[in-house]
């Protein structure tokens, strides 16, 4: 799976692997993401330099 960078547009691969709070790194420019899980247990990428109003506690 992967998403595309919000910053650069660059294609950052989601490992199979990953798990929900792990940061992932963008690979074109370093922007760093977090891994989130979506609807359905998908995982999805959120980036981290938002300053996390959306996260629960
Ligand atoms: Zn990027």
């Amino acid at each position: 799976m992967s998403v595309n960078c919000t910053d650069c547009g660059g294609i950052i691969e989601i490992p199979e692997n990953a798990e929900v709070d792990e940061i992932i790194e963008c690979p074109d420019c370093g922007l760093e993401y977090v891994v989130v899980e979506m609807e359905h247990g998908l995982l999805s990428l959120k980036e981290l330099a938002l300053k996390g109003e959306d996260w629960g506690e």
